[in-house]
């Protein structure tokens, strides 16, 4: 059973920086206003992630790290939800079965925190009494110390490190109330390291720099007119004065960061017949529309969507896209 659990487990969590996605996604459902992530070794030493949120109660604890324990899980609407993220109550137990998992966590009502260690989903032994300040501290020790050859292949193809960085630089755009900060362990200065902002301009040029933040147009779409679809984007794309080699897409749909190949290469070929001399483009975009209407086609843990009416969206979004080149241009 042990090693139907970790094989299973290992398609959840892929690498180091599925795990952290996980656990930041945590945090931010528990309305933390600040998340720090610290990681040693890509990764695989250690990730920490600590944030300020509403924390776990210390009757939750003998559960948390169970198959399918879930607090999410309250509403229909929910029901929709588990269907557009893929899976539920899976990420913190799969942890357990290829890492070593010690959460550290206080609610408001208690005077002192708890700490608890997880193998194998379950709970090592009772919470013990110790400081905490607020929120939830996640420690991931030894990930995929029972997986030999996982853990050789990632050490061969280089360290999860710059995946982390980036992934956390897309969170911090998105939700630009909260702050993050991710370093490497025992580092002096952060990598990612962004204050609450008023806009994602400010945020985007905290993170990824004056060069891309103050060349950017504000773009937005919505449809209300089509019976079976309803959306509503709105985002920031790069002007013909930026320059990269390489196509940045940060994508959120209803608040998950995800991926959708279609729309990033529709995207990508509108802004090279508009503005023809420019260099690869930089775009954010946030998308908000019925959760029935995104489907995870591929793997949960890919985060590769597709949406009802695509084809419609994808469009609409394109139409926007070359009108405000096309002006910036002029
Ligand atoms: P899910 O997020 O799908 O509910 P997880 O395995 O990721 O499943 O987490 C299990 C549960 O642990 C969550 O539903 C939540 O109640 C609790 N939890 C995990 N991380 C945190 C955190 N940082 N702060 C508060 N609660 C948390
Ligand atoms: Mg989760």
């Amino acid at each position: 059973e042990s090693v139907v659990n970790r094989i299973a487990a290992g398609e959840v969590i892929q690498r180091p920086v599925s795990a952290i996605k996980e656990l930041v996604e945590n945090s931010l459902d528990a309305s933390s206003t600040s998340i720090n992530v610290v990681v040693k070794d890509g990764g695989l030493k250690l990730i920490q992630v600590s944030d300020d949120g509403h924390g776990i109660r210390y009757e939750d604890l003998p559960i948390l790290c169970e198959r399918h324990t879930t607090s999410k899980l309250s509403t229909f609407e929910d029901l929709h939800s588990i269907k557009s993220m893929g899976f539920r109550g899976e990420a913190l137990a799969s942890m357990t079965y290829v890492s070593h998992v010690t959460v550290t966590t206080i609610t408001p009502a208690q005077l002192h925190g708890y700490r608890a260690s997880y193998r194998d989903g379950v709970m090592e032994h009772q919470p013990k009494p110790c400081a905490a300040v607020k929120g939830t501290q996640i420690m991931i020790e030894n990930l995929f110390y029972n997986m030999t050859a996982r853990k050789k292949t990632l050490q061969n193809s280089g360290d999860d490190y710059p995946k982390i960085v980036d992934l956390l630089s897309r969170f911090a755009i998105h939700h630009i109330n909260v702050s993050f900060s991710c370093r490497k362990h025992g580092a002096p200065r952060a990598d990612v390291h962004s204050v609450a902002s008023s806009s994602k301009i400010d945020a985007i040029r905290s993170v990824y720099g004056v060069s891309v933040a103050q060349n950017l147009i504000a773009i937005e779409a919505s449809d209300d007119d089509l019976s079976s679809s309803v959306f509503e984007m709105h985002g920031l794309i790069s002007d013909s004065n930026y320059i990269a080699r390489k196509i940045t897409m940060v994508l959120f749909i209803n608040d998950r960061l995800v991926e959708c190949g279609a729309l990033k290469r529709a995207v990508e070929i509108v802004y090279s017949a508009t503005l023809p001399k420019a260099s690869k483009p930089f775009i954010y975009m946030s998308i908000v529309l019925p959760s029935e209407h995104v489907d995870v086609n591929v793997h949960p843990t890919k985060r590769e969507v597709s949406l009802l009416n695509q084809e419609v969206i994808i469009e609409k979004i394109q139409a926007v896209v070359e009108s405000k080149l096309r002006n910036s241009n002029d």
